[in-house]
């Protein structure tokens, strides 16, 4: 079976799972804080499409794949899809990206079906900027379900914050801290124009590169961030090790001022069954009507290859005639 190669030569070996586009929370820089329409429940995809995609998928060269949403862990039963995929051949890599406050619930449930990893969002140490920013008063909840997931899955856990210039920018060192102090890595990820609000602007944005210098500032004794050896030069983060040997990392993902998109490898599908190209792509393939009205699996192979020939080139983000994508980020699966 071909691989999944764009026109550009980008080998497609990732792909982001939308489980619901429903979610607890209503961050600011994802969601509106009401009026939100949600997919009927009929319209999401099942856990049986999914796995039966996902099997048309992995001989075509997809290994790891993403579970996200909405909240992930809203979807009722999810460990049962989590060990359906872990059965399919040639994936090697199953993650969930979490906003962590049904984690401590779920995540033993999640690592017996066979998850491997989770990503935690985390914006604020604070209570009130968290209940600020999330519009929701649950940061003891959410630590513990890190903690939680920290004691469960193996590996430093991964914790994604996005800084808003004058909102949470200002809790840059406690971040640095709390990695050094759990061994945590801790990936910063800049703030992108795909809140629904429509809020976002350039002047919002805290680049990586200026959180790094924040970060070098405030560590004392002539400790700094340095580049982590290990650091997979193709991957979007760069990871950097603190120079005094603390435990912990601190990631940049400098989508905006950094674009990566020409190492791109990834894909998502929507809950209601579109595939994405990009995160910004203005165009969607609806595979649902094929999922479900008898398509062969060649019918549906085919038509992801067609996708994929067409990839993105990049974001335009920068450029003076960006136009927004074509839905928000908890629709499309972050
Ligand atoms: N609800 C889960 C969560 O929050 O982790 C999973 C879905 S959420 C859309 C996935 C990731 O997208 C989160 O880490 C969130 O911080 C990030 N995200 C959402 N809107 C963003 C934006 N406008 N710019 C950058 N990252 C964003
Ligand atoms: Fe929900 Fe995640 Fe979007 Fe926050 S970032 S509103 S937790 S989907």
């Amino acid at each position: 079976m071909p691989l999944l190669i764009d026109q550009l030569g980008r080998k497609i070996d990732n792909l982001r799972i939308s489980v619901t586009d429903r979610c607890n929370f209503r961050c600011l820089y994802c969601m509106p804080e009401e009026g939100m329409e949600w997919l009927p429940k009929e319209g999401v995809l099942s856990f049986e499409e999914l796995e039966r995609f996902v099997r048309i998928l992995a001989p075509m060269g997809i290994r790891k794949l993403r579970l996200t949403g909405g909240e992930p862990l809203l979807r009722r039963d999810l460990p049962q899809l989590i060990s359906l995929l872990r059965t399919i051949e040639g994936i090697d890599d199953i993650a969930l990206t979490t906003n962590a406050l049904l984690l401590a619930e779920q995540a033993a449930a999640l690592q017996e079906s066979g998850l491997d990893r989770v990503n935690v969002s985390l914006d604020s140490l604070l209570r009130e900027r968290f209940e600020q920013i999330t519009r929701r008063d649950a940061l003891d909840r959410v630590l513990r379900g890190i903690e939680q997931a920290a004691k469960t899955f193996q590996g430093p856990l991964k914790i994604n914050a996005v800084l808003m210039r004058g909102l949470n920018d200002a809790e840059t060192p406690a971040f640095a801290e709390l990695a050094r102090e759990h061994g945590h890595t801790i990936r910063f990820i800049e703030y992108m124009p795909l809140d629904a609000d429509e809020s976002w602007s350039r002047s919002s944005l805290v680049t990586g590169a200026e959180i790094r210098e924040r970060i070098d500032q405030h560590l004392e004794n002539g400790t700094r961030l340095v580049e982590d050896p290990a650091r997979d030069q193709r991957a979007p983060a760069a990871d950097y090790i603190f120079s005094d040997g603390a435990p912990g990392k601190i990631g940049f993902i400098n989508s905006v001022s950094e674009p990566f998109c020409e190492n791109c490898n990834r894909i998502r599908i929507t809950a209601d069954g579109k595939l994405r190209t990009c995160l910004f792509s203005q165009e969607e393939t609806d595979l649902a009507p094929l999922l479900r009205g008898g398509a062969s699996d060649e019918r549906i192979a085919k038509a992801v290859r067609m996708a994929v020939h067409d990839k993105e080139p990049g974001h335009r983000i920068n450029e003076p005639d960006f136009v927004r994508a074509s839905r928000s980020m908890s629709q499309i699966g972050g």
